[in-house]
């Protein structure tokens, strides 16, 4: 199950509303937000890596040049 964006609490499913409900905070989130922030959270999650791969490569580009 998804965590809340704004406090983290668990959130539940709603048969009635067909909805996810956040028991912490009250909000709730369609289906369609959640899989929207997924796809966010993964695109984050990528971009993050890429910076950290690409700083590395700087990095050791540095290093090299600078022992020359
Ligand atoms: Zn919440």
């Amino acid at each position: 199950m998804p965590y809340c964006r704004e406090c983290g609490a668990k959130i539940i499913y709603d048969r009635n509303t067909r909805s996810y409900v956040c028991p912490g905070c009250g909000l709730i989130y369609t289906p369609q937000d959640l899989i929207a922030d997924a796809r966010r959270g993964i695109e984050a999650g990528l971009e993050a890596e890429e910076k950290k791969r690409r700083k590395y490569a700087e990095y050791l580009e540095w290093w090299t040049s600078s022992k020359k």
